[in-house]
């Protein structure tokens, strides 16, 4: 056999053929190398539709990795021997195959790139890490606008990042005018609803994905989730087709209803393009080139267009600088010291407040949530209930087909939880129900009443609420964003506050909000 020269690293969320861990590579002499493993869905009880998803993806591009002649080394879930982990079947492979080096793009998450690090040492293989040239900033350039900084503001990274790489901008200055259109942003549909929204893009699964399907629902059917809608973008030409269609059918309305919510209508205006990104099956310049475009050709508002833009070019390169530049210390933050247990409904959707349970079990049906509903319904919940933030992340790492560490720990840790302690964002979002009443129909359906912040149809947002307010007072207090918020529960007579903290209790009890029959048949 002859020596192999290079052996390449490509995790499942690396699935791009132009990626930098290809460069020179030569097939005479190279090989890929590829593993699905059960850890990847264990160490977190990652959902059904969450690891379909990426062993579907992967085993399609191995399809395109063949089709381009590149010679490849993949071990399959179900193979007999499967080491159980990247680390030790990485480690078995090179025993086998001996290559001269390892070669990789660099890894998303910190928990990988160590496990590959340590099998290289411990194999005495160089092991040459390249740059993720998928994002259009390098975390060193994150570093550099980060250094000095005592709290980050995503703001000022994206106006930097809309000047350095030339999106939306005229002579040095924001096309119409302004940075920033969230005025024009962000209404509710108000009652006629929604109307008719288009319909998602879907892929029939085809012969690959529904082998993939029948195997995780015999290796992992206990883990949450069901897969009989399972219709995301699998392969690159899917991706680019689901693109076309979000440009083509939601973009135009996509700012206006970014921060609305309809029972029964997870799709709306939004993209449902991140699992595509994190996959690395679609490159956000391509995604951020076609929005833009679509506002050239005026097809789409600016207001839209930018809206969408920031989220790209803004937030999700945002979230990877904060996570490189904190890691691994960040995953241990927990400044509110918040302690409780994550409510076991949020694996079943097993509650009575109506706004849970149409959040929880559309994404146990699809692995999909928009972004509000992940900010302001679950993850305002936990935050007020005080979960702890470790076992808020291992939820979110677990539930949504887009969950990938680097990106959903800065969401859910920093922007959701606070638990960095402001690091992300200025201030804890905390609302009560009526936060909810005004961006969704949902109160309506409900036996609990936004209104209420003690008594038996206190809506559970609203009593947690004012208890969070109550117990982080001092605080709080001291972060002028909060100050007015905080100043209204000098208000309440201690008797107010002791019906607030027994009305908390019982709902942190699992008295109020868990449902007595299953959430199936509450739909
Ligand atoms: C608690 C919490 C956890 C989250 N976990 C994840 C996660 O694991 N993976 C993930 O990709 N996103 C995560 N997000 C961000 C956001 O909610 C999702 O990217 C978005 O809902 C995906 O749906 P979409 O493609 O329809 O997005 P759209 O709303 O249509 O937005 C367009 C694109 O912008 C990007 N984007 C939007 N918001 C963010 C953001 N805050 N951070 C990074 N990228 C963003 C995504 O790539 C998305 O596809 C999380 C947000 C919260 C509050
Ligand atoms: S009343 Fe409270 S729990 Fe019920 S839907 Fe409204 S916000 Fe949610």
């Amino acid at each position: 056999m002859a020596e192999l020269r290079s052996l390449i690293v490509v995790l499942g969320d690396q699935l791009d053929l132009d990626a930098s861990g290809f460069d020179d590579f030569d097939a005479r002499v190279d090989a890929v190398w590829m593993a699905e493993v059960a850890e990847e869905s264990t160490h977190v009880w990652s959902s059904k539709p969450r690891t379909v998803m990426f062993l579907a993806a992967m085993r399609h591009f191995a399809l395109a990795l063949q089709h381009a002649g590149r010679p490849l080394h993949y071990t399959r879930l179900e193979a007999p021997g499967n080491g159980g982990s990247l680390a030790a079947q990485l480690q078995a492979d090179i025993l086998r195959l001996k290559p001269a080096r390892l070669v990789m793009t660099a890894p998303g998450d910190w928990r990988v790139l160590e496990a590959i690090k340590a099998v290289a040492a411990a194999s005495k293989l160089p092991l040459d890490i390249r740059e993720d040239r998928h994002f259009f900033s390098s975390v060193r350039d994150f570093a550099a606008h980060a250094k000095g900084r005592k709290a980050l503001r995503m703001e000022y990274f994206y106006r930097e990042q809309r000047k350095r790489h030339d999106v939306l901008m005229q002579d040095g200055e924001p096309v119409g005018g302004q940075w920033n259109f969230d005025a024009d942003n962000r209404a509710a549909f108000g009652a006629a609803g929604p109307g008719a929204v288009p319909p998602r893009a879907k892929f029939e699964p085809d012969a690959t994905t529904r082998e993939v399907i029948a195997l995780v629902c015999s290796r992992f059917a206990h883990h949450p989730g069901r897969l009989e809608s399972f219709a995301w973008p699998v392969t690159r030409a899917q991706a680019l087709q689901s693109l076309q269609a979000f440009v083509r059918e939601r973009l135009p309305l996509f700012g206006r209803y970014q921060d609305a919510m309809w029972p029964g209508e997870p799709w709306l205006y939004h993209a449902h393009l991140s699992a595509a990104l994190n996959l690395k099956l679609l490159n956000p310049r391509e995604v951020v080139a076609a929005a833009v475009a679509a506002h050239r050709e005026g097809h789409a508002p600016l207001s839209s267009v930018e809206g969408f833009v920031r989220q790209i070019l803004g937030w999700r390169e945002y979230v990877r600088g904060v996570y490189w530049t904190q890691m691994p210390g960040y995953l241990e933050r927990n400044e509110l010291e918040a302690e409780h247990d994550l409510p076991a409904w949020f694996w079943t959707g097993a509650t009575d407040m109506a706004c849970l349970r149409d959040a929880l079990t559309q994404t146990l049906e699809h692995g999909y949530a928009n972004h509000i509903q992940r900010l302001m319904v679950t993850g305002l919940y936990t935050l007020m209930l005080g979960v702890q933030p470790k076992q808020v992340h291992a939820w979110y790492l677990a539930v949504y087909v887009d969950a990938v560490e680097w990106v959903e720990l800065p969401n859910t840790l920093g922007m959701s939880q606070y638990a960095d302690g402001g690091l992300m964002g200025s201030k804890p979002y905390i609302a009560t129900g009526k936060y909810i009443q005004r961006m969704s129909p949902h109160c309506k359906g409900c036996r609990y009443d936004p209104a209420q912040r003690s008594g038996d149809s206190a809506c559970p947002f609203t009593t947690l609420y004012w208890d969070f307010l109550m117990h982080h007072e001092a605080a709080l207090a001291q972060n002028p964003r909060m100050a007015l918020q905080v100043k209204n529960v000098a208000r309440l007579t201690d008797a107010q506050k002791q019906a607030v903290h027994d009305r908390a209790a019982a709902v942190r009890r699992g008295d109020v909000g868990t449902a007595r029959i299953s959430a199936r048949s509450l739909e």
